[in-house]
Order: C-alpha cells, then sequence, then structure tokens
C-alpha cells in the first residue's frame, strides 16, 4: 500500500471528501420547483405508463404473440391471441390486460415484443385512490399510444397479410401439407 493510500485510511480521506461535497450544497441556493403547476422536464429514456401502437393504416400492430408476457418479471401483462377471421396466419390480441400496480417500469416488455408494438410513454400522473382504474384493457393502452405517439410506423408488407393470400391460395390448390388428424 502507498503512503499516500495509508493516510486516507487512517485519517478517513473519503468521508472528509464526501462531507466536503454536502457542506458545499448546504450553502447554494435551494431551488423548489411548483409541481403540479410546473411540470418537470423529464429525461428522454424517462419510462412512464406503458401504450400499444397502431401502424400508419390504424391496424393494431400488437399479434398477439405474447412475449411480452413471458418477458415481464412481475405478471403485469396477460394476452389471450386469437386468428383472424378468414386470415389463417395472421393472429391478434383478442384480450391484452395490464395491471398498472405491478409494474416496475423496466421495459423488459418493449425489448422483448417482436413488431415493436409496446412504447413506454412520459405520462407519469396515474395516481389513483381506486386501484381498478389502474387495471387498463387493449382499448385504453391504445388510446395512451395514439396520444402519445401520433405519428405512425408504415405497416410493412408480409406475404400474407392481405385477402387471397398465397396461403389460402395453397390450400385451395392443395399444395399445403395438412395437418395431422388426431386419433
Ligand atoms: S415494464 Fe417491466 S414490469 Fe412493466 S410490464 Fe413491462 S416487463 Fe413487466
Ligand atoms: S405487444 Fe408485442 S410481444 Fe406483446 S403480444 Fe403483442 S406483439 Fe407480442
Amino acid at each position: 500500500m502507498s503512503l499516500s493510500a495509508a493516510l486516507n485510511k487512517v485519517f478517513f480521506g473519503e468521508i472528509v471528501k464526501g462531507l466536503g461535497l454536502t457542506f458545499k450544497h448546504l450553502f447554494e441556493k435551494s431551488i423548489t420547483q411548483q409541481y403540479p403547476h410546473t411540470k418537470p422536464m423529464l429525461p428522454d429514456g424517462y419510462r412512464g405508463i406503458m401504450s400499444l401502437l397502431k401502424y400508419d393504416d390504424g391496424t393494431e400492430r400488437c399479434v398477439g404473440c405474447a412475449l411480452c408476457e413471458i418477458a415481464c418479471p412481475s405478471n403485469v401483462i396477460k394476452v389471450v391471441s386469437a386468428e383472424e377471421p378468414g386470415r389463417p396466419l395472421n393472429r391478434y390480441a383478442k384480450t391484452y390486460t395490464f395491471d398498472v400496480t405491478r409494474c416496475v417500469f423496466c421495459g423488459f416488455c418493449v425489448d422483448a415484443c417482436p413488431v415493436d408494438a409496446l412504447a413506454m410513454t412520459k405520462e407519469y400522473e396515474w395516481a389513483s385512490e381506486n386501484k381498478r382504474t389502474l387495471f387498463l384493457d387493449k382499448d385504453q393502452l391504445l388510446a395512451i399510444g395514439d396520444r402519445n405517439f401520433p405519428l405512425r410506423g408504415k405497416k410493412p408488407e408480409y406475404r400474407g397479410s392481405i385477402e387471397g393470400d398465397w396461403y389460402l391460395t395453397a390450400v385451395k390448390a392443395k399444395a399445403y401439407p395438412k395437418q395431422a388428424e388426431k386419433p
């Protein structure tokens, strides 16, 4: 151990340094933010309430894969997916529920989503005396997305995402293998 490190230990150098910093701030002018009259400036990476997003044509991005539900460490999300009527390859979230009271705003669900259907907003004024108001359904989450992200991304053109798609054509032409019948 060097001499300076030894002296630092003997005279509690780190503690003295820390106390010095504290005393420096004692004589600075304090600033009181007048919330709620003055809203705080939030950093770009702020994680507020969750939202569900749509494409530019108004269709929902979510395909009901439930990867967000699996990624969530707090069991916040419950997804029930279903097949789109008449489109055997397309699925959507029939129900999507979000329990805000359990969310720790970690963002794992956003990272897990393969179609960028989830986004965290900068909304934070969600305090409530009634916990039931913090149990959000799909329509509420889509409404939050609409008001926070009015500029929507373009819907990509997937094979099979339009009526009369390749799958249906193949089924009609009996070119697509059928699932084995259950005994
Ligand atoms: S932000 Fe984290 S805790 Fe909240 S729903 Fe997403 S994964 Fe779950
Ligand atoms: S939000 Fe994303 S990850 Fe969650 S079910 Fe929808 S598509 Fe899947």
